[in-house]
């Protein structure tokens, strides 16, 4: 059985304050199911450090923060950039890379996506990586072919050697879906995973495909979590809107891992 993983991703909300009020209500209530499940918080850069610390002194050493972007260079002349080495220096274990706000809103292409994707990588830093569909592009059913070239571009001449077993995760996230209350249809979710899972097997090293999680995200709530979770692909959820009240929040996870237990 594939131990559930439940991300947060808190956009541009949470300030430090927040952030710390937020884990400490949250430690509360996941602290019996936390070895059950895999938790990764991704907050913006200013609570970062904030949430490493907060984590540790409540008691969820276990839970990973993530980032929710870096730049795909070294250092240098790059005004307004964070880079992998100053994010692993204060505690950062992951990233988001290709969410669809930062390829729609800030004009991220398949290109941008995949040197960031490498970077994330060879600094050994879990990458979490999203996929998925616009309503147009689902209408005019092309939504593997869409999301099949999303995967490819970004990993298919991958130099895979240096690449950790569970070190990838993938997100799918139908665009329509996000923030926006509409639920992709479980089953549907399952389908379209279940491809990713498919298509991975034929551009990853076997283990790394097999041990690489692939979540479904999009409008996810405490009343959506158990059905998704229930499906046979899913391997867990990539929460916005509900990961910012600790209650919803910490009932996601907790349901994730009752759903998994009971199938
Ligand atoms: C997201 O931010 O990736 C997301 C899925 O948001 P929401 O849960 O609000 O749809």
């Amino acid at each position: 059985m594939t131990k559930p993983l439940i991300i947060a991703n808190w956009k541009l909300n949470m300030t430090q304050k927040q952030s710390s009020e937020f884990i400490k209500d949250f430690a509360e209530k996941v602290k019996a199911s936390q070895n059950q499940v895999d938790i990764i918080l991704s907050a913006p850069f200013t609570s970062l450090e904030t949430v490493v610390k907060a984590l540790t002194n409540n008691g969820l050493e276990k839970v990973t923060v993530a980032s929710q972007n870096v730049s795909e260079h070294e250092s240098g002349a790059f005004t307004g950039e964070i880079n992998t080495e100053m994010l692993k220096e204060i505690g950062v274990q992951a990233v988001i890379v290709g969410h669809s706000e930062r390829r729609e809103i800030f004009n991220e292409t398949n290109e941008t996506i995949k040197s960031k994707s490498k970077k994330v990588l060879d600094s050994n830093l879990k990458l979490i990586f999203c996929c998925g569909e616009s309503l147009e592009t689902r209408e005019k059913d092309e939504t593997d072919k869409w999301i099949e070239t999303q995967i490819r571009s970004a990993f298919n001449d991958l130099d895979f050697s240096k690449v950790e077993n569970d070190q990838i995760v993938i997100a799918y996230e139908p665009i329509w879906a996000i923030g926006t209350g509409k639920t992709c249809d479980s089953i549907e979710a399952n389908r379209v995973i279940q491809n990713i899972k498919d298509l991975i097997k034929n551009i990853f090293p076997a283990s790394l495909a097999n041990s690489t999680r692939v979540l479904y995200g999009g409008s996810v709530k405490p009343s959506t979590i158990e059905e998704q979770m229930a499906q046979t692909a899913i391997d867990g959820a990539l929460v916005g809107g509900a990961s910012l009240k600790a209650n919803d929040f910490a009932d996601i996870v907790n349901f994730s891992t009752k759903a998994v237990l009971n199938a």
